[in-house]
């Protein structure tokens, strides 16, 4: 795919780290997978793994975790 913000680069596949500020509660999510465009670093993530990392979230707060430092695992 090619980048829309650079529009030079091409994305490669790859792993970043996500960190959500959502109410009390603060989320970091590694190994995420995502598109990264080689030339300027933008990331893309698709929006099934937004859904998942929603899901994550949501359970970190239904703990009543403040900071949750999570492994993202592809359902
Ligand atoms: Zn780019």
């Amino acid at each position: 795919m090619k980048c829309i913000v650079c529009k030079k680069g091409s994305t490669e596949p790859g792993a970043t780290t996500v960190s959500i500020d959502k109410g009390a509660t603060i989320v970091v999510i590694r190994g995420v997978p995502a598109a990264i465009c080689s030339t300027c670093g933008e990331e893309y993530i698709n929006a099934d793994t937004i859904k998942d990392i929603e899901k994550i979230v949501g359970s970190a707060q239904k703990a009543g975790l403040n900071i949750a430092v999570q492994q993202f695992n592809a359902a």
